[in-house]
C-alpha cells in the first residue's frame, strides 16, 4: 500500500521502501501539471520500489509514461539508481548536479566499494579498519543496482520550468560534492535531499569521489540557506513540513559543537581522526566507536577527520603526515 501524502495543490510525497537495516524510507516528490510529472528524488532501484512507486504514481492519475523529468538531489544510491532504471525503461531524460560527475564517472574507473574511503582511513590512523573495509564486497541489493551518467548536468540556479511554476536548483555542497536542492517557488517549499533532515545529521565525505574539505562546503551550504528566504522543508527521508532555517540552525549548532568538542580533544593529546572518534559518542543511542558495525565506525571516523580538516584549515589545529597518517595538535 503506498501512502502517497499531498502537500500543496500539485506537490505530492511518495514514500519508498529501501533495503537498509538503518534507515526505512525515502522519499520521492511528484510535482504535476498538465504537461506530466516532474518526478524528484524515486528511491533505489528494486522490484519493491518500482511497485510502490508506480503505485504511488497510479494514486495521482498517472503512470511511468506520464514522468517527463526526474530531477535528482545527488547520486547516492536511494536518490539516484531508480532514476536510472526509468532513464532506461522508459527514457525519461534524468537531471544531476554537475559536481557529482567525479563520483558517478569513478564507478567506471576505480574499483572497490568505498575507494576514497579506504584512504582516507588509512590517513586517519584505521589502517585495520581500511583493510577490513577494502575487503568489503558489494551487498546483494547493491549488486544489481543501475547506475550511469544522467541526461543533463545541473548547475546552481538552473531552473525547471512547469505550468504551475518555476523549480529552481540550488548547489548546496557538502552531503556530496554535486548536492542540489530545489525550490519550488510557487508554493515556496525547499526539497532538501539529504542536506537537511529532520532527524538525522547527514553524513559527510560518504561518497566514492569526496572533496578535500567537504565540512566547510556543508556549513556553507546550511549558512546559504539561512541568507535565503525560509521555505517549507521537504527532505528525503522522514516527514515534510516544518521551516528549513530552524532545521538549519540546529544542524549548525550541533557541527559547532561538534568542532568545539574534536578541538578539545585534540588539546587532550589525541592526535588522529580514529584516536578522536574513539572518544566521542555515536547516533541518537550514543552509542561508542568499537559498538558501530563496520561501515557506521568508518561514517564516524570520517566525520571526526572532516571536523580535523575544518580545524587545521582555519589554523586552530596543526596538521602534520606522519608515515601516511595526519596526526594533529595544538598549534
Ligand atoms: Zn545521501
Amino acid at each position: 500500500m503506498t501512502e502517497v501524502e499531498q502537500l500543496g495543490a500539485r506537490v505530492f510525497r511518495i514514500p519508498l521502501p529501501l533495503p537498509l537495516e538503518d534507515l526505512g524510507t525515502v522519499n520521492a516528490y511528484a510535482v504535476l501539471d498538465e504537461g506530466g510529472v516532474v518526478l524528484i528524488d524515486p528511491g533505489w532501484a528494486s522490484p519493491e520500489n518500482e511497485k510502490v512507486l508506480t503505485s504511488g504514481l497510479t494514486e495521482l492519475g498517472a503512470s511511468p509514461l506520464d514522468v517527463r523529468q526526474i530531477l535528482i538531489t545527488h547520486a547516492h544510491w536511494d536518490h539516484y539508481t531508480q532514476a536510472i532504471g526509468w532513464q532506461r525503461a522508459y527514457g525519461i531524460p534524468v537531471h544531476l548536479g554537475r559536481l557529482e560527475r567525479a563520483t558517478v564517472e569513478s564507478f567506471e574507473t576505480v574499483d572497490g566499494v568505498y575507494p576514497g574511503q579506504v584512504t582516507m582511513l588509512r590517513r586517519a590512523g584505521a589502517s585495520s579498519r581500511a583493510d577490513v573495509i577494502e575487503a568489503r564486497d558489494w551487498e546483494s541489493y547493491e549488486k544489481d543496482a543501475p547506475h550511469g551518467p544522467p541526461d543533463m548536468w545541473l548547475d546552481d540556479g538552473d531552473v525547471v520550468p512547469t505550468a504551475g511554476g518555476n523549480i529552481t536548483a540550488v548547489g548546496t555542497p557538502g552531503h556530496t560534492a554535486g548536492h542540489v536542492v530545489f525550490h519550488l517557488v510557487q508554493e515556496n517549499m525547499l526539497v532538501t535531499g539529504d542536506h537537511v533532515l529532520p532527524r538525522i545529521t547527514p553524513s559527510i565525505a560518504f561518497e566514492r569521489a569526496p572533496e578535500p574539505l567537504a565540512l566547510r562546503s556543508y556549513l556553507a551550504s546550511l549558512q546559504l540557506l539561512l541568507d535565503r528566504p525560509d521555505a517549507v522543508m521537504l527532505p528525503a527521508h522522514g516527514r515534510a513540513g516544518g521551516s528549513v532555517h530552524e532545521r538549519v540552525r540546529e544542524l549548525m549548532d550541533h557541527h559547532l559543537a561538534r568542532l568545539d568538542l574534536v578541538a578539545s580533544l585534540v588539546a587532550d593529546g589525541h592526535r588522529t581522526a580514529a584516536d578522536v572518534a574513539s572518544q566521542m559518542r555515536w547516533t541518537r543511542r550514543k552509542h561508542r566507536l568499537k559498538e558501530l558495525n563496520d561501515v557506521h565506525g568508518m561514517i564516524a571516523i570520517l566525520e571526526a577527520a572532516v571536523h580535523l580538516d575544518l580545524l587545521a584549515d582555519r589554523g586552530d589545529i596543526v596538521r602534520s603526515t606522519v608515515g601516511g597518517r595526519d596526526e594533529f595538535a595544538i598549534g
